[in-house]
């Protein structure tokens, strides 16, 4: 079946599909929405603790449906015991799985450090890859893991990182459907935000979910921010 070509505006070229239309007015919005958050939160960051490209990438792999503070707790000692990526490549699955027991899924993320460790020390020279493509060879690395690791440690912007935060704020503050999945709400924020503010973008409404908009019992109507771009905020809908 032949390729449907992908046209997306100037300075979009290199994203390889289609990213939807969207009108000025929600750009305008939308813009002024990050404004807001970029105004209350100028500290919001990768609240994972790394200290290099490669440990950033272990750190996201072991923080799939586990928080970024139990995540903290487990790493000094696991990139203390593995320094490279080489190192991981070095021992089994099973030799991994104590310095993360304390993270859900530990054992299946034991395996997916050990291969997408042992795949960047043969692979790639011990280097994290710095292209979607080559990371999303990585066993563990879907999009998500990927928009993290080229936004963070190598400041380049392919995607909006979308977690469970970002897809609720994003579809609270009114800037995707409801009914839009999370590859539907990525490609809406990249063609609403500037492409240079992708990864702040998702720090931001992370670091909103994590201190206003908790799952449950958020501050509704008493923040700023939420009344003024939230429909929950302003009253016209329910938590
Ligand atoms: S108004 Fe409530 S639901 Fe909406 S973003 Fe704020 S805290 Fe979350």
């Amino acid at each position: 079946m032949a390729q449907a070509k992908v046209s997306n505006p100037r300075g979009l070229g290199d994203i390889p599909f289609q990213l939807p239309e969207v009108a000025d007015t929600d750009k305008r919005r939308a813009r002024r929405l990050y404004k807001s958050l970029a105004e209350r939160y100028p500290e919001a960051h990768c609240e994972l603790n790394y200290g290099s490209a490669h440990e950033l990438l272990v750190a996201t792999i072991l923080s799939a449906q586990a928080t970024d503070v139990g995540v903290n707790k487990a790493t000094p000692a696991l990139f203390k015991a593995f320094p490279t990526p080489a190192d991981y490549a070095a021992v089994t699955p099973t030799d991994i799985e104590p310095y993360i027991k304390t993270i859900g899924l530990f054992r299946n993320k034991a395996k997916s450090v050990h291969a997408a460790m042992t795949t960047v020390a043969d692979e790639f020279d011990g280097e994290v890859p710095q292209t979607m493509e080559d990371l999303l060879t990585l066993r563990g690395v879907a999009r998500k893991t990927a928009n993290v690791v080229l936004g963070n440690a190598f400041g380049i912007n392919m995607g909006v990182v979308v977690d469970t935060h970002v897809e609720r704020l994003s579809k609270r503050f009114g800037l995707v459907p409801d009914d839009a999945t999370v590859q539907q709400v990525e490609r809406r924020l990249m063609a609403l935000f500037p492409r240079d503010k992708w990864c702040m973008l998702s720090h931001l409404l992370i670091f909103h979910g994590r201190r206003v908009c908790k799952a449950r019992g958020g501050l509704c109507r008493e923040d700023s921010i939420c009344r003024r771009y939230c429909r929950v905020g302003k009253g016209e809908a329910d938590t």
